[in-house]
């Protein structure tokens, strides 16, 4: 076993140990149209049982990939359009902070109301923005567009919360996005879940927050599919660890 499996095993057991459960979860990003690496995602999910977020682009879903999902998966929101509205100096977003906030309300809204249609009894009314960025103002407008969940990047902020709005985020992303686009690494990945779970069971980050597993199937690698195989198998005969499904962790019946 190499130094960061090791030191997830070890992290494992310290919690194991304290009598607390660890909670995963995996969410995927950028499902839009029937593509192998999509079906080769569905797999894996559906073979090893670990529940799914799928988090797909509403105003360019092709009715064929809902084909492909099964009746178990989460589909979650992925913006509306995903076209970067980012003006000068702003790093990419689809909600850019110039935009008025009626025009983004009203586009989230549309994008729910189709992926919802869509997704049928699979959808999960939970945002999960393009480049996991969303300007603050906009927070306060999602229950009334009928999103009751929120998913970005990093260990949630203990700060007030939007009413009738849950957070939840991932905090291991398995791509490299500066270097090349390709798996980001076992230390890299493995390293940045165990910080997690310490800073959680060290009370630096909110304990109530499941880790998030981000991974964008479009652009994985064979390194990237061999992680996820190899973390799916390992973490479902741990015992005292769970993954936890979208409905479960965003309270939606
Ligand atoms: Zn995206």
């Amino acid at each position: 076993m190499s130094p960061a499996w090791r030191a997830l095993d070890e992290e494992l057991a310290r919690w194991r140990d304290s009598g607390r459960m660890v909670e995963f979860w995996w969410r995927d990003d950028d499902a839009a149209r029937p593509a192998p690496a999509l079906s080769r995602l569905l797999q894996l999910a559906q073979r090893t049982g670990t529940p799914l977020a799928l988090a797909v682009v509403p105003l360019r879903a092709d009715a064929a990939i809902f084909e492909e999902i099964a009746p178990g998966l989460a589909v979650i929101q992925h913006g509306s359009d995903h076209c970067n509205r980012a003006g000068a100096g702003e790093k990419k977003t689809e909600f850019a902070a110039a935009e008025p906030l009626e025009e983004a309300c009203a586009r989230l809204v549309q994008g729910r109301e189709r992926l919802a249609a869509q997704a049928r009894s699979r959808f999960v009314p939970v945002l999960a923005p393009p480049w996991n960025r969303l300007p603050a103002p906009l927070i306060p407008c999602l229950p009334a567009a009928g999103l009751v969940g929120l998913s970005r990047f990093g260990a949630r902020a203990a700060a007030p919360r939007a009413p009738g709005l849950r957070q939840v985020n991932t905090h291991v992303d398995l791509i490299a996005w500066r270097a090349g686009r390709g798996f980001v690494g076992e230390d890299a990945a493995l390293g940045a879940a165990v910080g997690h779970l310490a800073a959680k069971r060290e009370g630096r980050a909110d304990a109530g927050e499941p880790t998030g597993w981000l991974s964008h199937h479009a652009v994985h690698d064979e390194a990237a599919w061999a992680f996820l195989e190899r973390l799916f198998e390992t973490s479902g005969a741990a015992p005292g660890l769970c993954w936890r499904g979208a409905r479960e962790i965003f309270q939606v019946a």
